[in-house]
């Protein structure tokens, strides 16, 4: 699939956030990112049906959007990505691959997989993004590995998906109580450093804190990486070989639309807007 994603390595990478931007003009988009799954009893979480209709009938759709839709929305994202392999669509297959992505990667966050999703409940409020950017931009290119050897066809997509949003779940408590543990030992006036960014100064977790965080997780966030990375390539294999395994050097509508266009420059800047916002 090389002769597809290669040469598109820098949209993928582009418009991997490009569900994150939408979350500005669709208001269903938030809930397609995570599952509260603590919010269904106890692990492994039997009280939730893991089939879209047996648990609409259970709960009813709008208790289960405002819980999160995560693991059933990779599924049908894996669906239309299956449908533009064999419509043989080159822009629909690289778009949908980036979006089909970010959803997959998302569910490998733990804390996407919790009700307490930035630490609100806890006084712990900026956890999130600890996790999921400051220590992967400390030390994912420097000091991490991420060759995960080949993409497998995944015969039960649904199964895979539910089996990561579990193990997403377990792995919350950890990453709460851990940084809990690490702020009780650790000098307070050292805990967070100043840097700028893009021209703005901002205060984020000290290095020294990231290092140490990230030791006492024991490689827990290069190992959800590398799962993620290998679930992302696994997905796009397996709907490629369920459209049949198109010739991918015979692909059309190799350029994108200028309807595609509109809604890049629409996403974008909804997310500009709303990042002025933010430092306002
Ligand atoms: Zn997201």
């Amino acid at each position: 699939m090389m002769v597809l994603y290669k040469p598109f390595s820098g949209f993928l990478t582009e418009h991997a956030v490009d569900p994150d931007k939408r979350r500005y003009i669709l208001p269903q988009e938030g809930a397609r990112h995570f599952i509260d799954i603590d919010h269904y009893g106890k692990y492994p979480y039997t009280d939730l049906p893991r089939k879209w209709n047996e648990a609409v009938a259970k709960f009813s759709e709008d208790s289960l959007s405002a819980n999160g839709i995560g693991p059933w929305w990779v599924q049908i994202m894996l669906q239309r990505l299956t449908n533009a392999f064999k419509e043989k669509d080159q822009a629909k297959i690289l778009k949908l691959s980036a979006e089909l992505g970010h959803y997959i990667a998302d569910l490998h966050v733990p804390l996407h997989a919790s009700s307490n999703h930035d630490g609100q409940l806890t006084d712990q409020k900026g956890i999130h993004g600890f996790w999921e950017s400051r220590i992967p931009e400390l030390l994912a290119d420097k000091e991490w590995d991420f060759f995960i050897g080949k993409a497998e066809y995944i015969s039960k997509p649904g199964d895979f998906i539910w089996k990561r949003v579990l193990e997403s779940g377990a792995a919350a408590d950890t990453v709460l109580q851990f940084e809990k543990e690490l702020s009780n030992q650790f000098p307070s006036d050292r805990k967070f450093s100043f840097e700028e960014r893009n021209g703005i100064v901002v205060r984020q977790f000290s290095s020294a804190y990231s290092k140490l965080y990230n030791e006492k997780l024991k490689g827990m966030i290069e190992r959800r990486m590398r799962q993620s990375i290998y679930a992302v390539a696994s997905f796009w294999y397996t709907g490629w070989v369920n459209a049949g395994q198109p010739d991918l050097t015979k692909l059309n509508h190799t350029n994108f639309s200028p309807e595609d266009q509109r809604e890049f420059d629409e996403l974008n800047a909804a997310w500009n807007n709303n990042t002025i916002r933010d430092h306002e």
